[in-house]
């Protein structure tokens, strides 16, 4: 479908660089005296190596012992041409990951619509249960290909294929990212999204009318190719501080950036972030079958009971405390000195993500509580947004 598409060429072009490291302290040994690296008066060797072989070489150049001190990329006429971003400059003593370095780059619009990525599904699972409504999917992409680069946070854009009613391309759609920056197989080399299919009748005809995005993702067969562009989002970044209160409000997909979040948190060991902190997930769905990722969810909140915790609103199962349906807004306001206690203190993220329409009722409670306490709930917000502690991505 996708077959020829600039893409393609773009990502072809991407695997086929070349890159110059050079490396001091390699012990010699067979393998190293078999390889006839130009060495310098200062010992160093110069290795020339192709992109698709970067992680792998440095694996080895730490195996021997080696100390990369530069990383040069050659331009066509095999010319060294400046230095490698800090994403791909790996540091010897790892295997190269995608944003291990410190202040980290945040990778935005690698792909562009005129020149998309072109991935491959090689997961499309069904996340709601039985007794649940609707279709939510969690999709994997191998990425490996090219140099699409992301952080927890980021969202990425699909362009489905064919076209609109007016005979143009369809135009892209973003989706929150719902993998930590080192994918599902921690490799580097996938990206996860959780997709529902829009589904609703329309106001007019009463027909069943299903979104062309949604529709083209949760459909996609295992093999198929798909259309990324991005990433993009400054919006739904993860602190750096591994000391952090992330207080996180989701509805539904809404999900998708807090899976990464806590992914990264509790399930990766990544040296450079190694959370101390307090997690709190507020998840809003409407029944217990569509409880999105429930089982690793709540097995992290068993694991992890300290460091986090995980609180539902279950809206048709559950109800609040004037006995109308449990919303995400009717925990903030059951928790609502809570939270805001907490919001007070330097280093509380407050994250929501997820439904329209979960913002103004939280709005409300905060305000209310922000009265209590003689504050005007405006300037507050807006101080914590200043201090970027306060994301909303709202849908
Ligand atoms: P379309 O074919 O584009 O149809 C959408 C249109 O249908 C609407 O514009 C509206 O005109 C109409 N419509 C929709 N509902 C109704 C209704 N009830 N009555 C009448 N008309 C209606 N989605 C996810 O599933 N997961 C995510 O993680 C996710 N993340 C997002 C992140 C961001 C930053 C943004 C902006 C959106 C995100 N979305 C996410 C939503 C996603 O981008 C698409 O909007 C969604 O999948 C619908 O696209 P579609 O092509 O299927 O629908």
């Amino acid at each position: 479908m996708y077959g020829a598409s600039a893409g393609s060429t773009a990502n072809s072009q991407a695997a086929s660089r070349m890159f110059v490291y050079e490396v001091a302290g390699l012990r010699q040994n067979e393998q190293t005296d078999q390889q006839s690296y130009p060495v310098r008066q200062s010992g160093s060797v110069f290795i020339t190596v192709p992109y698709r072989r970067m992680n792998e070489e440095m694996r080895r150049i730490t195996r021997l012992g080696g100390k990369i001190l530069s990383i040069k990329p050659l331009n066509t006429n095999g010319e060294v041409t400046g230095y490698v971003p800090a994403q791909t400059s790996p540091e010897p003593s790892k295997p190269m990951t995608q944003t291990e370095h410190k202040p980290v780059q945040i990778p935005v619009n690698i792909y562009k619509p005129k020149n998309p990525y072109i991935g491959k599904c090689i997961e499309n699972t069904e996340l709601v249960r039985e007794g649940g409504v609707g279709t939510v999917r969690h999709l994997t992409f191998d990425i490996s290909g090219g140099d699409l680069r992301y952080l927890e946070g980021q969202s990425i854009g699909i362009i489905p294929p064919g076209t609109d009613e007016k005979g143009k391309p369809h135009k892209l759609r973003l989706y929150s990212i719902a993998s930590t920056r080192h994918g599902d197989h921690v490799d580097d080399k996938t990206v996860s999204l959780c997709v529902r299919q829009l589904e609703y009748q329309h106001p007019e005809t009463g027909e069943t009318v299903y979104g062309v995005c949604s529709t083209h993702l949760c459909n996609l067969e295992v093999g198929a190719d798909v259309a990324i562009t991005g990433p993009v989002g400054k919006e739904m970044l993860l602190p750096d501080d591994e000391n952090a209160t992330i207080i996180m409000l989701a509805t539904g997909t809404g999900i998708a950036p807090f899976r990464a979040f806590l992914w990264r948190m509790f399930k990766e060991n990544n040296p450079e972030y190694k959370f101390k902190g307090l997690a709190w997930l507020i998840f809003g769905i409407p029944y217990s079958a569509n409880i999105l990722y429930q089982q690793e969810l709540e097995q992290l909140a068993a694991e992890f009971p300290e460091n986090f915790r995980l609180t539902y609103a279950i809206s048709r199962e559950q109800q609040n405390a004037e006995g109308g349906k449990m919303y995400v807004q009717s925990r903030v306001s059951e928790y609502a000195d809570e939270i805001f206690e907490m919001l007070r203190r330097p280093n509380t993220h407050l994250y929501m993500c997820g439904l329209k329409g979960m913002e103004p009722p939280i709005s409300q409670t905060f305000t209310d509580e922000a009265g209590k306490r003689d504050m005007n709930w405006d300037e507050f917000r807006k101080q914590l947004k200043k201090e970027e502690r306060w994301h909303v991505e709202v849908y």
